[in-house]
C-alpha cells in the first residue's frame, strides 16, 4: 500500500493488472477485470451485454437483494424463481419454467458456499437463442462443483470482495469471463463506456484521445485496494479446511436436533462462507434477540427478496409462488463462522442453542 501511495496511479493501474493475471491463473479463465463491488461489476456486466428495458433476467428469490437490484438498475425486469427446498439453490427445472421470449440472462447464485450445477443449467437452456448465464459468486471464491471452479460453464462470473466475504479488500469485486468480446465490452462498461482507461490514455508519454461507444458506469477498483488481494488469493485454498472444521463442529453438535440445515451435494467443495440454520418460523425473531443479548453475532441470510417492500409494491408476487424461499427466509439465522473463531466460542454458542433455544422450538 505504501508503494501504491508513492506511485503515479492510486486508481486502477499496474497492481490491478497483476491481480487480474493472478485471478486468470487461479480460476483457469482467460480474462479478469477487478471492480469496486459485486454490485457495480454486475451493472457493468449487464450494460456490456446490452441488457436493459424490455429484457427479463431470471434471479432467485432466495439471495441477497443486490442480485435483483442490479437488474432493476439497468431498467430490465427481474423474474423471481423459487429455490430447491433442500439445497436452497436454483435448478435447471425451476429456470426452464421461467423462460419467456424476453429472457436475456439468468443469474444463478451459489448460496452460502455451495455452488449450483451451472453445467446442467447451461445444457437445459434453449439452443436456438442466446440466454447469458451470469454466476453470482459472492459466496464462493474458493468453492468447486465436480472439480470445476466458478466461471467454467457460464458467460460471466462475478465475485465480491466486500468486508464480510472470504476474500476482501473492504469494498471490491471481480468479473471473470472466457469470452474475448464480452471482456472487451466489460473493460469499457466499467469506465463510463470510455475507449481507454486512465493508464492507457497516457501511454508512451503522449496523450491519446478517447471515445465513447455506449453507456457504461464507474466500477473500476483502485490499486490502493487491489494491493490487499494478492496474499489473500495465495492463501485462500489453505483456509478451506479451517472453515470446514468449524462447520463440522456445528454439524456434529447440532445434528440430533430439530434444526434444519441446507442439504449439501457430495461432489462439491464448500467455501463455508455462511452457516445458516433453520429454527422454525414461530420463534425465529425471539431467538435472534436472545442470541444477540448473549453476545452472539447472528444475522439473517436472507429474507426472500420479493418480500422486501420495494419489490412487494412493484410486483406483488404471492408468497405461494416462491414458497420454499419464503419459508426459509422466515426461519433462518446464520451462526458465526470465520477462520479465527475458537472452539471455546463455538462451544458457548452450541451450549446456548442446546440449553436455551432448542427447548423453545421442541426437539
Ligand atoms: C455480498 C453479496 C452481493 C453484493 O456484493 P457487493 O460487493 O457488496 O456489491 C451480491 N450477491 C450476494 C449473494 C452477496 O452475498
Amino acid at each position: 500500500m505504501a508503494a501504491v501511495l508513492s506511485s503515479p496511479f492510486l486508481t486502477s493501474g499496474p497492481v490491478c493488472k497483476e491481480v487480474e493475471a493472478q485471478l486468470n491463473d487461479y480460476f483457469g479463465c482467460k480474462h479478469s477485470k477487478l471492480v469496486n463491488s459485486w454490485t457495480n461489476g454486475a451493472v457493468a456486466a449487464l450494460l456490456a451485454l446490452d441488457i436493459g428495458p424490455g429484457d427479463e433476467v431470471i434471479v432467485p428469490a432466495m439471495t441477497f437483494i443486490a442480485t435483483a437490484n442490479v437488474v432493476e438498475l439497468v431498467g430490465a425486469t427481474p423474474v423471481f424463481i423459487d429455490c430447491d427446498p433442500e439445497t436452497l439453490l436454483v435448478t435447471p427445472e425451476l429456470i426452464k419454467n421461467a423462460i419467456t421470449k424476453k429472457t436475456k440472462a439468468i443469474i444463478p447464485v451459489h448460496m452460502y458456499g455451495q455452488m449450483c450445477d451451472v453445467e446442467s443449467i447451461k445444457n437445459s437452456l434453449p439452443k436456438d437463442r442466446k440466454i447469458y448465464i451470469i454466476e453470482d459468486c459472492a459466496h464462493t471464491f474458493e468453492a468447486k462443483f465436480n472439480g470445476d471452479r466458478p466461471g467454467k460453464h457460464s458467460d460471466i462470473a462475478i465475485f465480491s470482495f466486500y468486508a464480510t466475504k472470504n476474500v476482501t479488500c473492504g469494498e471490491g469485486g471481480a468479473i471473470i469471463t472466457n469470452d474475448k468480446n464480452i471482456y472487451e465490452r466489460v473493460i469499457q462498461s466499467v469506465l463510463h463506456g470510455m475507449s481507454a482507461s486512465a493508464a492507457d490514455r497516457f501511454k508512451e508519454g503522449k496523450y491519446n484521445h478517447w471515445g465513447m461507444e455506449y453507456l457504461g458506469t464507474k466500477a473500476n477498483l483502485p490499486d490502493l485496494l487491489a494491493c490487499l488481494l494478492p496474499e489473500q488469493i495465495k492463501s485462500i485454498d489453505s483456509k478451506i479446511s479451517i472453515r470446514e472444521e468449524k462447520a463440522q463442529f456445528y454439524f456434529s453438535k447440532l445434528k440430533n436436533t430439530k434444526l434444519r440445515f441446507p442439504q449439501e451435494k457430495s461432489n462439491i467443495i464448500h467455501s463455508r462462507h455462511l452457516f445458516p440454520i433453520g429454527v422454525g418460523m414461530q420463534k425465529r425473531d425471539e431467538i435472534l434477540q436472545i442470541l444477540s443479548s448473549k453476545n452472539i453475532g447472528v444475522t439473517v441470510n436472507y429474507r426472500a427478496v420479493p418480500t422486501m417492500n420495494f419489490y412487494k409494491n412493484k410486483y406483488s408476487i404471492p408468497n405461494e409462488n416462491i414458497m420454499n424461499s419464503f419459508l426459509w427466509g422466515e426461519e433462518t439465522i446464520s451462526l458465526p463462522l470465520f477462520p479465527d473463531i475458537t472452539f471455546n466460542e463455538q462451544d458457548y454458542i452450541v451450549k446456548v442453542l442446546l440449553d436455551d433455544l432448542i427447548p423453545m422450538i421442541g426437539n
